[in-house]
């Protein structure tokens, strides 16, 4: 049996991996669940039917609400930041599922590898923020991050059997959003509605926007450079819109090797979930006569510069990422507001790398200092363009 803290319970990588713990109940099991807290009621249901030993959720009301709806024997409860950690860390665990979003998994994340448990990686903006410092820490500790991206995962399937010293370089796929075809003097006007109403894959908010926007692939290419240990232009992007090829890997005899499926993030979670071993899903089946064709293309990083600007922070180093995420994580969320545009995504985080610190990060203390920091800063920066009120 394994037995799973599952980080982001409540979220659409959370929920579909409570899905599959239900179809493999004699295999997988959970141990701890980690929320916000902004759905007791939902989370109520999931303690009741999954009995979780320990639940943790960020708002401490969310606990006391929680609380008096589950009947003792009630799951230990915890709260707060480092009632995250402290989930993740000493629940009984085989496996924690990283999936919360943003850089709120970061603490989470770290306390899981320093317990050494193995980690199965959705949150890429952890990675993205302290790659450095969280793979040393996996490395010291002998833990294992296995991808749960599908990009990511395609890629470690693609890896198997190989050898690291071999490969030329990783291509990561990219659906191209639902703007891959909106001239760029249009994306100016695009709502909210449109940048969520994305062609090939069903996600949370954040990832949806950063998908529009192109940063996902961006914050990709810095989990992957992380992830699998190769330089910076060694992981490049080709915009596939079929999402059929989730990731290839080219060696250095040119031979390029690919993962094909359907687009289904069910499929990475499990392989996650049971590696090195495979299961059977329910999961649709991959027809390339349906599929009919497979395209292929450069992405335009003039129409979509926040893959320029990720590439940018993840050669400039040290702090630079982490000052990316953050202005990424504030202008995403001014735009779901309504208080910026969709282009302005990309200024807001262009303006913020400006004035990113110089030097290694030398500590996850001093990751957490740099990334609250450009939050204020860059909260500032979206309060007075907008002046307090709505586009
Ligand atoms: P989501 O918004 O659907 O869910 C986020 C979860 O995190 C929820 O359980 C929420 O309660 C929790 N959460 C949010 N903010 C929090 C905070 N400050 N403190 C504690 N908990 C908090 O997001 P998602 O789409 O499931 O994505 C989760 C992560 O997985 C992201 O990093 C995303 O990039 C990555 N990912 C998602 C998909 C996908 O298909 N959804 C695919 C690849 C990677
Ligand atoms: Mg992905």
């Amino acid at each position: 049996m394994k037995r799973i803290t599952l980080l982001g319970a409540t979220g659409s990588i959370g929920l579909r991996t409570l899905d599959l713990v239900a179809s493999f109940p004699e295999e997988l099991q959970i141990a701890g669940l980690a929320a916000r807290g902004s759905n007791v009621d939902l989370i109520a249901d999931l303690c009741r039917k999954y009995s979780p030993r320990a639940v943790a959720l960020l708002d401490a009301g969310a606990v006391d609400r929680l609380a008096r709806q589950l009947p003792a024997p009630r799951p230990e409860l915890l709260s707060g930041p480092e009632g995250l950690a402290a989930l993740a860390r000493d629940a009984d665990a085989d496996v924690v599922v990283s999936a919360l979003v943003g850089g709120a998994g970061l603490l989470p994340t770290m306390a899981a590898i320093q317990a050494g448990r193995t980690v199965a990686l959705a949150n890429k903006e952890t990675l993205v923020m302290a790659g450095s410092l969280m793979t040393a820490a996996a490395r010291r500790r002998g833990v294992t991050l296995l991808p749960v991206d599908s990009e990511h995962s395609a890629v470690f399937q693609c890896l198997a059997g190989h050898n690291r010293g071999d490969i030329h370089r990783i291509l990561l796929t990219a659906s191209g959003g639902p703007f891959r075809e909106t001239p760029k003097a249009k994306l100016a006007a695009v709502t909210v509605e449109d940048a969520l109403r994305h062609p090939t894959w069903k996600m949370g908010a954040k990832i949806t926007i950063d998908s529009a926007t192109l940063m996902n692939k961006g914050l990709e290419i810095i989990e992957a450079r992380w992830l699998f240990d190769v330089a910076p232009d060694q992981v490049q992007v080709v915009v596939h819109p079929q999402s059929i090829v989730h990731s290839m890997v080219e060696y250095i005899d040119g031979s390029v090797i690919a993962q094909l499926g359907v687009a289904d993030m069910g499929v990475p979670i499990l392989y996650a979930l049971t590696y090195p071993e495979r299961r059977p899903t329910p999961a649709a089946r991959l027809d390339l006569t349906r599929v009919g064709r497979l395209t292929f293309q450069e992405p335009d990083t003039d129409k979509f510069p926040c893959l320029r600007l990720a590439r940018a922070a993840l050669e400039q180093g040290g702090a630079a990422p982490v000052v990316l995420n953050a202005a990424n994580e504030i202008a995403v969320a001014a735009f779901l507001d309504r208080r910026i545009g969709f282009i302005d995504i990309a200024d807001v985080i262009e303006r913020a790398l400006g004035g990113s610190p110089a030097g290694e990060l030398r500590s996850i203390d001093e990751c957490v200092a740099i990334d609250a920091e450009v939050r204020r800063r860059v909260q500032q920066l979206v309060d007075v363009r907008t002046g307090g009120h709505r586009a």
